[in-house]
């Protein structure tokens, strides 16, 4: 698929995901300005590198990423294209910057997709994600270890082993080099 053969795909989402808000909110109908009856605006960015979607609701407006438009799977790039037009559709409806809150959530469950904030991106440059601390999570399930990067640093540049590097304070799990290790990388990955 070309770019633009992308950009059309992505347009008819925007379109699709559109009469899917409109059809969990029968209500709009109602609505006193008939904003609804308009799909948002699409347009798209060489130089987004950040962010795979930014809606922007005074103009009616989505702008995507180029960059993650062609990097990205077709199922991780239209969940981002729902979550954006539900951006304008919540603030639209709810009259107010619904941001990640409960009216944004609200109409992402309506519409079907997962009402998270964003979702991790195979394509993303390693380096951005690094930035943040990592959780390893113990196998009991009821505690976890949050790593800063430096830590992570300190212990990615050390020889995987059977050493015991921490303990679980809920179940006393002996949290090995090895084992947090991999945690990390795969995290990273
Ligand atoms: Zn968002
Ligand atoms: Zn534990």
């Amino acid at each position: 698929m070309s770019v633009s053969e992308k950009q059309q795909w992505a347009k008819s989402r925007v379109e699709y995901w559109w009469n899917r808000c409109l059809e969990a909110f029968p209500e709009v109908q109602y609505q006193r300005f008939p904003w609804w009856k308009r799909f948002p605006t699409v347009e798209f960015s060489n130089r987004m590198s950040k962010a795979a979607g930014k809606a922007n609701t005074g103009l009616h407006r989505i702008r995507f990423s180029n960059h993650f438009l062609t990097n990205e799977s077709k199922s991780d790039f239209d969940q981002t294209i729902g979550h954006e037009v539900a951006h304008i559709f919540a603030d639209r409806l709810f009259n107010r910057a619904c941001k990640h809150g409960k009216f944004w959530r609200l109409v992402m469950t309506r519409i079907g997709l997962p009402p998270d904030r964003c979702h991790s991106y195979a394509s993303t440059p390693p380096r951005k994600r690094r930035a943040s601390t990592i959780v390893v999570n113990c196998p009991c399930g009821q505690a976890n270890w949050p790593i800063g990067k430096k830590k992570q640093d300190q212990l990615l540049s050390l020889q995987i082993s059977d050493t015991k590097i921490a303990r679980c304070r809920k179940c006393g799990h002996d949290f090995t080099l090895g084992e947090v290790i991999t945690s990390i990388s795969e995290q990273l990955a």
